[in-house]
């Protein structure tokens, strides 16, 4: 997906049906956005078979090796054999419910693109480090320890996504997610020398998409409960 449009990309988590993959089946292309949608790995298989062309298909996790006795693990190898596109790296419920380190993530990153997909790396801080200012010095720390140690000059998505507004209700204002981007995207773009498109996460739903779409250099958005309805999904992807 190279073009000036926006990605809208659904993270199902551990949510969905058949029945729910069957409804996002009626989906209508939107004009303005490309769509990825990043259901569980049981799903990947009906996603394939029931969802329209133009939603690329996308999964939440691998594992950072390509096989052997990792027991329960799915790798990008399998991923990519699984006509899966995309793969969410370094979520903040991996990095804090399964203690995903940096080093891990950045593994994967490359175990992602070695397999020629494109990972989205999930960045962002806490409320607490939000409270004490700390925000920019977080992301740099995290960017410089799981993104531009990879060698890359293609694919490559990263999702500014603030711990504190996930599934919370709460987003930043338009002035904090305006400098959280250009600070992010200066980095990276500066670093690898493309333009990177960085999507926003964190309570993104129908009524506040078109406003935090319009900020400067926000370049889409990762969504996670307001994913999981067609019809909030549909006017996401409208917006
Ligand atoms: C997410 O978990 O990636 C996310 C953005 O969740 P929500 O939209 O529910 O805040």
């Amino acid at each position: 997906m190279k073009n000036n449009k926006k990605i809208i990309a659904a993270n199902w988590k551990m949510n969905g049906s058949e029945e729910l993959m069957k409804e996002f089946s009626q989906l209508t292309p939107p004009k303005h956005n490309d769509v990825i949608i990043c259901p569980p790995f049981t799903l990947l298989d009906s996603a394939k078979t029931l969802l329209p062309n133009f939603i690329k298909i996308g999964a939440q996790n691998c594992s950072e090796e390509d096989n052997g006795a990792f027991t329960g693990e799915i790798s990008a190898t399998m991923l990519r054999d699984s006509h899966v596109s995309y793969v969410i790296i370094g979520h903040s419920e991996r990095r804090t419910l399964y203690r995903e380190t940096d080093t891990v993530i950045l593994k994967k990153v490359e175990s992602v693109i070695k397999n020629e997909l494109t990972p989205i790396v999930c960045i962002g801080e806490t409320l607490s480090e939000k409270k004490a200012n700390k925000t920019l010095e977080v992301l740099e720390k995290q960017i410089d320890a799981s993104i531009t140690r990879v060698n890359t000059h293609t694919r490559l998505i990263v999702a500014y996504e603030p711990i504190w507004a996930i599934g919370t209700g709460l987003t930043p204002n338009e002035y904090e997610i305006r400098e959280t981007h250009l600070h992010i995207k200066k980095k990276l773009n500066l670093h690898f020398n493309i333009d990177v498109p960085v999507l926003y996460g964190g309570s993104a739903n129908a009524e506040n998409c078109s406003k935090i779409l319009s900020v400067e250099n926000v370049d889409g958005l990762l969504v996670g409960g307001a994913s999981l309805k067609k019809h909030d999904f549909e006017m996401i992807c409208n917006c």
